[in-house]
């Protein structure tokens, strides 16, 4: 339905789950972002953008398109995927900490030359506390000496064509990166072999983010596991439920808010209530699979549906920008419709 009225919850009112994606620094997590979105956002495509929360939409058909050779394709019900990437610099705990709160599940990258690291652990540790449902991604599988790169491939196939030593080395690596997330209170196990996929055991996805195997598998774990295990959280609610990330002046567009919607309804001219009240005078996404801190062109809607990663331009914010940014930034608002 277009609209969603009285929230009943059936497969066909799903919003799109968010997902986060966390890990020591130098893991690849940009790089599995931009082998995802095709973009290069890692070789400064995006200058300074590191400071800041940002968002991609990974819409449906694209995520069908990448997963297609895994033969799932009648099996995504949910309208798209949104990824929140945080800053990886060890000084923003704060950013990165908000950042995993808003997500349904999360992608914790673990470099497989390195094992866990610092950051790994601090990840791990958000996780645990919000009982956020992840799954590992194991990249740089292409550095395993004499890998065999086969492009974008389902890991198992890529597997496949490995030498023994290269799959003896995997497997070493593998275990004791299974034993590390063990002396951290976790069970983990390769996604494929994971069958019961439930709290207790945590998949892990071998990727490259260089030359695409294991992409696939990852794409659409995070979406069946979301779709399977999350229907009621998913389901779109009457609330909007809005987190600023930032306020800031974009020429052409004067003071805007980027919020991520995490469900509801939003339209042009609705209210926004709470620390400060003002009515939205655009609303405005970058484009699918582009990230929303990177300059680009602006796709503007009469109305969007969650999950998705908005700028919002708002008359009372010009003026008063100065006053309100530094609660809002702080701030989790609620947007609402101006009656409710
Ligand atoms: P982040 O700090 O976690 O966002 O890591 P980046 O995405 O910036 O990647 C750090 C470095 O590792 C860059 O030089 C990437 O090119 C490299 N890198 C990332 N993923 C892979 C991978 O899968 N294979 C290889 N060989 N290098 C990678």
């Amino acid at each position: 339905p277009e609209e969603p009225g009285a929230p009943n919850q059936n497969e066909d009112n799903l919003r799109s789950p968010i997902c986060c994606i966390m890990g020591h620094v130098d893991t690849g997590k940009t790089k599995l972002l931009d082998c995802i979105r095709g973009t290069n956002v890692q070789e400064g495509e995006a200058g300074g953008i590191t400071q800041q929360i940002g968002a991609t939409y990974f819409p449906a058909e694209n995520i069908r398109e990448r997963t297609k050779e895994l033969k799932a394709d009648a099996k995504l019900k949910v309208p798209g995927l949104l990824v929140i990437d945080t800053p990886g610099h060890e000084s923003f705990t704060n950013l990165r900490s908000r950042g995993s709160g808003l997500c349904d599940i999360a992608i914790l990258v673990v470099d497989i030359m390195h094992g866990l690291e610092p950051q790994t652990i601090e990840s791990l540790n958000l996780l645990k506390m919000r009982n956020t449902e992840f799954i590992v991604a194991l990249n740089k599988v292409d550095r395993l000496y004499g890998w065999k790169v086969c492009k974008n491939a389902p890991i198992v196939k890529a597997m496949k064509q490995q030498s023994k030593d290269v799959q003896f080395e995997f497997n070493t690596r593998l275990t004791q990166i299974v034993t590390q997330f063990k002396e951290q209170g976790i069970n983990t196990e390769l996604y494929y072999k994971n069958k019961e996929m439930g709290k207790d055991t945590f998949s892990i996805v071998p990727t490259s983010a260089i030359s695409g195997e294991g992409i696939p598998d990852m794409l659409l774990l995070l979406v069946q596991w979301t779709q399977k295990t999350m229907i009621e959280r998913l389901t779109y609610s009457n609330e909007v439920q809005c987190t600023v990330l930032e306020v800031k002046v974009v020429e052409g567009h004067g003071t805007t808010i980027d919020v991520v919607l995490v469900n509801g309804v939003l339209h042009e001219g609705d209210q926004i209530v709470g620390p400060i009240v003002t009515t939205i005078r655009a609303l405005l996404t970058p484009h699918p699979m582009k990230e929303l801190r990177v300059k680009g062109t602006y796709l503007h809607h009469k109305k969007i549906k969650a999950a998705q990663g908005i700028k919002i331009t708002a008359q009372v914010l010009s003026t008063t920008c100065k006053s309100v940014s530094s609660f809002l930034v702080s701030l989790r608002i609620k947007l609402r419709k101006s009656i409710w």
